[in-house]
């Protein structure tokens, strides 16, 4: 018999309420032994899922004042008795009904064992249970749909499809084993010739939604680069709309660099700001450089700024060396002030797009959201009911099964016995 395990739901602190669950066949009993209920009714399965006003006591010392809800296998989370005993929320609380469970038989509950439980009962498949995981630490809004995704099972149901085709396919590899045997005549190859080009480009369909499905779980890493004051903190305070990073034309003020969460159309982007190190004026400018390769390294994309109305200059050289190896945005900023910059001759220099703001009359900042959807998402960005690929042990799966059954077509193909 699985042991009875008991854990603290939800976050500790101060709370109005919070919620200790059980979940095993003694759950039950467990807490009968705790609660005494106000309507003073026997509990059984005819209080399935019905909240129940009482108290939890200790002995006879009075814990708390709750609210109870008994769920009977086999409909549960974990597919087995499970009550979740609602508490007031301060930690005290949750720590004394939580130990009057443990005194009365239940156990400590590990890390993910409810899930765990979900999963080994059946009641969710792997991709769903790294679903729930995945939905409890979304930060935006489109994480939170994806992992709803997967939680509902549009991943898992399509990984079934695949199996049932590789399935299809495979019975007829092992009949063709006997066929050849007693046959003489050849054997129908086009239909799963067919099946298996069909299934591959659905598999490959699906393999290309990992990068966007990374994306949009994790976020985008993006650095704002470029030479001092060409206004990489002003265009932060931009997108963040407020005014986080210190804007200042007085070289020679050191500052940590900034890292800032933003949320635009509902991807998380994870903004480093490099402006915020500078140093004495000597070094201002191989510290700008150097920050910016460092920054660049770990970025999925860089915003690149110049500064119109000053004349391009071999710093702006550098920086665009560093963007051209990656995914950039190029910005044109300070159009407000009069045009210095020779915007052709920088055009030809770059390979990444070139959009015009003005960070200080904040104008253009849209044009740079919509540039940056089109850049990771063809403009839209679409997670309603889809599977989708989010997750790496995922994605390597995918793309094992994928090289597995190429290589098999190849062989089909060329007739290998
Ligand atoms: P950073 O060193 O690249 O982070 O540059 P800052 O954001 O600190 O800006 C440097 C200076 O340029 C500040 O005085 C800003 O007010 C100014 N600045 C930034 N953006 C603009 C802009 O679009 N137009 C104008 N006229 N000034 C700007």
């Amino acid at each position: 018999m699985e042991k009875t395990i008991v854990a603290i739901a939800t976050a500790t602190g101060e709370a109005g309420i919070g919620i200790v669950r059980l979940s095993g066949e003694s759950s039950v009993e467990t807490v009968k032994k705790i609660f005494r209920p106000l309507d003073k009714k026997q509990i059984d399965k005819s209080q399935n899922k019905l909240m129940k006003y009482g108290h939890i006591y200790d002995n006879d010392e009075l814990v708390d004042e709750v609210m109870v809800c008994f769920m009977f296998a086999p409909h549960t989370y974990t597919r087995e008795d499970v009550v979740e005993i609602y508490t007031h929320g301060g930690i005290v609380c949750l720590k004394r009904v939580l130990n009057s469970c443990l005194k009365n038989g239940a156990v400590l509950a590990e890390k993910g064992e409810f899930t765990k439980r979900a999963f080994l009962n059946g009641r969710l498949d792997l991709s769903q249970a790294e679903g729930v995981i995945d939905l409890i630490k979304a930060k935006t809004s489109a994480s939170h749909k994806s992992a709803l995704n997967q939680l509902e099972g549009h991943l898992g149901k399509k990984i079934k499809e695949f199996r049932e085709i590789v399935l299809d396919i495979l019975s007829f590899v092992e009949y063709s084993i006997n066929f050849t045997e007693d046959m003489q005549e050849d054997l129908p190859l086009d239909n799963v010739i067919l099946k298996t080009e069909h299934l591959l480009t659905q598999m490959k369909e699906l393999l290309n939604s990992s990068n966007q499905g990374k994306i949009l779980r994790d976020g985008l890493n993006v650095s704002i680069i470029g030479k001092p004051n060409v206004g990489k903190s002003s265009l932060l305070n931009r997108i963040l709309k407020q005014e986080r990073a210190i804007v200042t034309d007085i070289a020679g003020t050191t500052r940590d660099l900034i890292n800032e969460d933003v949320e635009l159309k509902g991807i998380r982007l994870n903004i480093n700001d490099t402006a915020g190190i500078r140093e004495t004026e000597d070094v201002v400018e191989k510290i700008g450089v150097e920050k910016s390769i460092e920054a660049s390294e770990t970025a999925d994309l860089n915003l690149v700024i110049f500064d119109i109305s000053r004349s391009f200059d071999e710093e702006d050289e550098k920086i665009i060396e560093i963007a051209n190896r990656k995914k950039s945005i190029g910005i044109l900023n300070k159009v407000d002030l009069e045009r210095v910059l020779v915007v052709s001759a920088l055009k030809e220099k770059i390979n990444f797009p070139l959009l015009e703001i003005s960070a200080l009359e904040n104008r253009g900042i849209d044009k740079l959201e919509d540039t940056i959807t089109d850049m990771f998402f063809d403009g839209k960005i679409e997670i309603e009911n889809k599977a989708l690929i989010t997750n790496v042990r995922h994605q390597n799966n995918l793309r094992c099964a994928f090289e597995f059954l190429q290589s098999f077509l190849e062989d089909i193909k060329n007739s290998v016995p």
